[in-house]
């Protein structure tokens, strides 16, 4: 049978059958991972051939397609070890705050960059728009010019009080979007805001591999009742940026990638080449500081780890 699967933890897989039902699977032992290594080998998301051992609601896994896409994530303890986290995305949401407890700007410059990398559309949702005095509101729009611009459509919204929710469920309709976020920005409250029949849990941290506890679900998909499919990756805090070449790192931030070829060395690394337009852009204000200061440190954690 061919299958979706909906859930993954490290050893088992939930695969939703063309019968509609909801299969507990495992792989079988030699198993086809189209070249990339991790310690999940099928992620949520990811359409499979499987078959129901006899007489047994229980099911093995015997192949993986080929994927459109994927998003991976480096493992923060373990660190030679990676999960894939979403196949076959359509976009990827990161859900932001700038009240309690504030997203920095590094992190969600780490989640662009993981999102360019793997070819992913990604969008920013900015949650507790409740709490914004006008103040904070003027600061709110700032930031969501600053991505816009970039290409990275942004929304604001209260998921504690409901507000733009009708906006967040017109852009998740019939597409299968990947659901992140740093713990404690609302994440929970957005999606059982957006799908009152999802459910989930609010005010919890747990990580599926920072802790080493196998059992938890670490990524798992939800059907919209209005159409589309839904990623959300409970305890999973950061996206860890895999397999990108420092030389590279600058195609992945979309106004560099304007700029690049108008440098003076053609391997420009943008740190202190002279003639480097990058670098001329920065002092001239159209390149925004926070932005740049995120290449510098995603540019010097890949060396370190090297
Ligand atoms: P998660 O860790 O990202 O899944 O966050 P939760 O959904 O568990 O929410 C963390 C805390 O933020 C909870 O106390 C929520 O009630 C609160 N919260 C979530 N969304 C909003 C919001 O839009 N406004 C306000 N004021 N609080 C929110
Ligand atoms: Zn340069």
């Amino acid at each position: 049978m061919r299958g979706l699967v909906t859930k993954s933890t490290g050893s088992w897989y939930q695969v939703l059958g063309p019968d509609n039902v909801r299969y507990e699977c495992r792989i079988k032992g030699k198993f086809r991972t189209h070249g990339i290594k991790s310690t999940n080998p099928v992620a949520v998301g990811d359409w499979v051939e499987f078959e129901l051992e006899p007489g047994q609601q229980i099911g093995v896994i015997n192949e993986l397609e080929p994927r459109k896409n994927y998003i991976i994530r480096k493992s923060v303890n373990l660190s030679k070890q990676t999960q894939i986290i979403g196949a076959n995305l359509d976009q990827a949401i990161l859900v932001v705050t700038l009240a309690s407890p504030a997203t920095s700007t590094g992190f969600i410059d780490r989640f662009l960059v993981t999102a360019e990398a793997y070819g992913i559309p990604a969008l920013l949702i900015f949650n507790k728009l409740d709490l914004f005095s006008e103040e904070g509101l003027e600061l709110l729009a700032e930031f969501m010019a600053l991505y816009e611009d970039l290409g990275y459509p942004c929304y604001a919204v209260s998921a504690l009080e409901g507000e733009h929710i009708e906006e967040v469920r017109a852009l998740l309709k019939d597409k299968t979007t990947l659901v992140s976020g740093h713990s404690g920005v609302g994440k929970s409250t957005l999606v059982n805001a957006v799908v009152p029949e999802a459910d989930l849990k609010t005010g919890e941290i747990s990580d599926w591999s920072d802790k080493g506890k196998h059992t938890t679900t670490f990524a798992e998909m939800i059907d919209l009742p209005f159409g589309g499919k839904l990623i959300d990756t409970p305890g999973i805090r950061e996206l860890g940026i895999v397999d990108i070449e420092p030389q590279e790192l600058s195609h992945f931030f979309p106004e560099m990638r304007a700029l690049m070829n108008q440098c003076k060395f053609h391997n420009c690394r943008h740190i202190n080449e002279p003639g480097c337009a990058v670098l001329q852009a920065v002092e001239e204000g159209e390149i925004e500081p926070s932005r740049y200061d995120s290449y510098i440190s995603i540019y010097n954690n890949e060396n370190n780890r090297n």
